[in-house]
């Protein structure tokens, strides 16, 4: 029988998602690139293989073989919880979101995370190469948080590979600079993030970028009064203001970024 390693499996669908998006952004752009799209690929792609590299020598597949442990041994809440394994699925997916939520808009107030969480925002440009676009302190932070809820939960292989695929998928659509027809975006907006609504969270100002954290459900951002929808699009200046000057935006300015003066 043939089976697939979920580790491969979770880099397949990664690689194939960023292909996806990226053929079709490039067939039908929101924007034109005010700088190199090249350029920022190389940047951004050097970036996550250097990510997924130290990350994969230091954790291995740990969320997964954690899951797995943990729901073989009935460890965690989910055990005691008296509903269909359906539910639970459910219920894990936006649970863990919900958490990717607060996380985030801890990344912004808190002065030392959004020292790491900055890198991702200084993208010029915003396509489906930002997505993967992060500095390796917030995501070995963001594992072990990971691993924390998984262990709590008792979340199994399958939860755990669902929720990483749709961070993925969502985080590379409202990334991508693909031009989305309104009604499309209407109808996302319900319950998830459309583009539009992330492009004004990275907006370089902080009024607006202190809004839309979500990730995967719109919802946290509309229940919890973070939701800002009123912008004009076409002026969105992508990036962050004191951080502009294209020349200290390669990648080793972005690995030491964290730790040179502080720019809000
Ligand atoms: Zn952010």
């Amino acid at each position: 029988m043939l089976e697939m390693n979920p580790a491969v499996l979770r880099s397949a669908i990664f690689l194939g998602v960023l292909l996806f998006f990226l053929v079709l952004e490039l067939r039908s752009p929101y924007r034109q690139p005010s700088v190199s799209k090249a350029k920022r690929w190389l940047i951004n792609l050097g970036m996550t293989a250097f990510n997924s590299l130290v990350l994969n020598l230091v954790f291995g597949g740990a969320p997964l073989l954690l899951a797995a442990y943990v729901s073989q041994h009935q460890m965690g809440v989910l055990p005691h919880l008296p509903v269909p394994y359906w539910l639970k699925v459910l219920l894990v997916v936006m649970f863990l979101d919900f958490m990717l939520w607060v996380w985030h808009l801890l990344n912004h107030k808190v002065p030392f995370l959004w020292r790491l969480h900055q890198v991702h925002h200084t993208d010029l440009n915003m396509d489906v190469s930002t997505a993967t676009r992060f500095h390796i302190g917030e995501l070995a932070i963001s594992v072990v948080i990971k691993l924390a809820l998984i262990y709590i939960l008792g979340a199994d292989v399958l939860m755990v590979l669902l929720f990483e695929t749709l961070v993925v998928a969502t985080a590379q659509f409202h990334h991508s600079s693909l031009k989305v027809p309104v009604w499309f975006e209407n109808l996302w907006y319900v319950l998830f993030v459309p583009p539009s609504m992330h492009r004004i969270h990275h907006s370089v100002k902080i009024k607006e970028r202190d809004t839309n954290y979500a990730t995967i459900f719109s919802l946290w951002d509309r229940f919890l009064g973070t939701l800002v929808t009123a912008v004009d699009q076409d002026r969105i200046k992508i990036g962050v203001g004191g951080r502009y000057d294209e020349k200290k935006l390669n990648l080793h300015h972005l690995l030491v970024m964290p730790f040179t003066r502080y720019v809000r």
